[in-house]
């Protein structure tokens, strides 16, 4: 399998650039309470990954989508990096996916998929490095398997890359990335853009839908 040809190791210049301000950026609503203690000790420190608010919804709906049938989704994350004094940090703007081949505890994506996922990435509209990759765990928690490592060894080795792992069953989300080939757990913020509503963070909001043996759907 031809691995997407925008991971590798091309030569950038990167530039200095400060990160999206506090007031336009949040802890993720989906953390542990363990992992919003370290993000606040890390917030004043320098996060070295901040997520849009488009990305990450895009992120969540797609493993929610499949919460029900428990099957894991996955897709590629989209962005750059900079530098902020001696810290550089990835933003992801947005995240790509194609047509998965996937159970409640595998997933990759399909062999037509990547046909697909190229095409996507090239409307995507924006220069983009892969900054890393998502997938979803229905149920089973947010950690790293030897199989997700392996993966975070042999595609995204760099340390600007970010695995997101979420668990849309029991909404946690946790971010992972390699450190000198050791998996730790990383700590980023949501952030939206100046003139984007805020990341309030609950606002799905489920609803359900039932027929009514007339025909007529009705909500609950
Ligand atoms: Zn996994």
């Amino acid at each position: 399998m031809r691995p997407p040809l925008v991971l590798d190791g091309k030569e950038i210049q990167i530039e200095e650039r400060s990160p999206p301000p506090t007031e336009r950026r949040r802890a993720h609503k989906w953390l542990g309470e363990k992992a919003l203690t370290r993000y606040k000790d890390a917030e004043s420190e320098g996060l070295e990954l901040f997520i849009s608010k488009v990305a990450k919804e895009k992120m969540r709906n797609h493993a929610l989508r499949h919460a029900d049938e428990k099957k894991e989704v996955m897709g590629l994350m989209l962005g750059w990096i900079f530098r902020s004094g001696e810290r550089e940090y990835a933003i992801v703007r947005d995240v790509v996916t194609t047509d998965l081949d996937s159970s409640s505890v595998h997933v990759r994506f399909d062999r037509e998929g990547f046909e697909k996922l190229f095409a996507s990435l090239e409307e995507s509209g924006f220069d983009y490095l892969i900054v890393g990759w998502y997938h979803s765990h229905p149920g089973h928690g947010c950690f790293m398997s030897s199989t997700d490592v392996e993966t975070q060894q042999t595609l995204f080795g760099r340390r600007h890359h970010s695995a997101i792992v979420i668990d849309p069953v029991n909404k946690a989300v946790e971010a992972f990335f390699l450190d000198g080939g050791t998996m730790k757990a990383r700590d980023f913020a949501v952030y939206w853009d100046e003139y984007e509503s805020p990341y309030h963070g609950t606002s799905v909001r489920t609803r359900r839908v039932r027929s009514d043996p007339d025909g007529v759907p009705s909500a609950e």
